[in-house]
């Protein structure tokens, strides 16, 4: 631990902690309660080590002082913070790396999931042709991800109404043989069209039975 670090969290955790002087001890005092939080925007200071430009809020808790702490996922590694599980139990290390990790992938799909959604009522509210916002909003919360015509539609919509939206949230899927009998029986030019959204495993599979 460097010592700029050690300083940094020293003032912010020991206040906090029951152990006034022994960082350590002070440390072991804290878990992570597997509350986060997604402020969109990299905004915040980490508020343990001070390290700026903070988006995604994992809080930590002491179990003593009740105290609670918004720290980035970073930290609960670095400092060896263990994780507690649903049912209360602390977790060891490896299980904590684990839950850090996985916690993290489901706030940047959750923030996916919104953007998709934001971009779809905006295309309602623009093109008074696409009535179909709801059906399009459960397919892609269920899934994840659209059909390839599905998603031809609403590239196109969207780009005719104007729409701004993240090209690469927009995913495809062909898991079902109809989704790949869809895109084998589109054009090239269509298939152009949202290349963008097809994984590279997707792309391989078109290559090999186009
Ligand atoms: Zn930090």
């Amino acid at each position: 631990m460097s010592n700029r670090w050690v300083e940094s969290v020293k003032k912010n955790l020991l206040p906090l902690s029951k152990e006034k002087t022994d960082l350590n001890q002070a440390l072991s005092e804290w878990f992570y309660t597997g509350d986060t939080y997604d402020l969109t925007r990299p905004e915040e200071d980490c508020e343990l080590c001070d390290h700026p430009g903070i988006r995604f809020q994992f809080e930590i808790k002491n179990q003593h002082t009740k105290e609670v702490v918004l720290i980035g996922s970073e930290c609960i590694l670095r400092f060896s913070i263990s994780a507690i599980d649903d049912e209360g139990n602390v977790l060891d290390q490896v299980s904590t790396t684990k839950k850090v990790h996985q916690d993290r992938r489901k706030l940047i799909s959750n923030a996916r999931t919104k953007r998709v959604i934001t971009s779809l009522v905006d295309l309602s509210q623009k093109d008074k042709e696409f009535d179909d916002i709801n059906n399009s909003i459960e397919y892609f919360q269920e899934r994840g991800a659209f059909s390839p015509r599905h998603l031809l539609f609403l590239l196109w919509r969207m780009k005719k109404s104007g729409v701004s939206f993240n090209k690469t949230d927009f995913k495809m899927t062909i898991r079902r043989n109809r989704e790949k009998d869809q895109l084998l029986a589109m054009k090239d030019w269509e298939v152009r069209k949202i290349k963008p959204a097809m994984s590279a495993a997707q792309q391989k599979w078109y290559q090999e039975n186009s």
